[in-house]
């Protein structure tokens, strides 16, 4: 499941021919590219004040240093304690305090939607994709989900969990699986516009 749309918009003034216009597309036409690309994330560098979703609710982070690694979340934010400003330890520390919530999260769904679709698989993995949310294979009936999936709020993970349940007896994006999504989970398209409304957010 990949969730990528993205459009850019070109403002000139009144009198600029179409002709004009087009050039300067066709001239910054990598540039543009580019930017579009890089829209769908927002750059990291673990400073306190940055901003990150958990379940849905955006929290601010503290990044102190202390003796020991941690994460303790409260109203104040996600207060990230470290051993050394080190960029690659700040990522590391967070991600396993997604990924601790994500294992309980998306064990508590996958149990809860198996048995309400009557689709079993056979392993559940997580694991730390960037852009894909979720994976499924068919033949070995394995679900893979990024520990990014924490970010989200319940009924969007809930669309996520529904989506590769659905991929169990669907391999494709056929009119059949959407059909099979929609009866369980009837505005999934809305799950949909929250991950691309939040998805400059949605990553690490
Ligand atoms: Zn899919």
């Amino acid at each position: 499941m990949v969730f990528l749309q993205t459009h850019a918009e070109i403002r000139a003034p009144k009198r600029t021919s179409k002709r004009t216009i087009e050039s300067f597309i066709k001239k910054h036409y990598d540039f543009i590219l580019e930017k579009l690309e890089n829209l769908e994330f927002v750059e990291r560098h673990y400073k306190t004040g940055e901003e990150f979703l958990i379940q849905g609710e955006k929290y601010t982070l503290n990044v102190s240093i202390a003796p020991v690694n941690d994460v303790i979340v409260d109203e104040g934010g996600i207060n990230l304690y470290v051993q050394s400003d080190d960029y690659d330890l700040k990522k590391e520390v967070l991600e396993a305090y997604f990924k601790r919530i994500a294992q309980l999260d998306i064990k508590r769904l996958v149990l809860r939607w198996s048995k309400i679709m009557a689709l079993f698989p056979s392993k559940v993995k997580l694991n730390r994709a960037e852009k894909r949310w979720g994976s499924c294979n068919y033949h070995t009936k394995t679900l893979n989900f990024t520990i990014r999936t924490a970010m989200l709020p319940d009924w969007v993970q809930e669309y996520i969990v529904i989506h590769e349940l659905a991929h169990l007896l669907h391999p494709d994006h056929s009119k059949n699986f959407w059909n099979h999504v929609e009866q369980f989970m009837p505005d999934y398209k809305e799950a949909e516009k929250y991950i691309k409304t939040y998805s400059s957010l949605l990553s690490f």
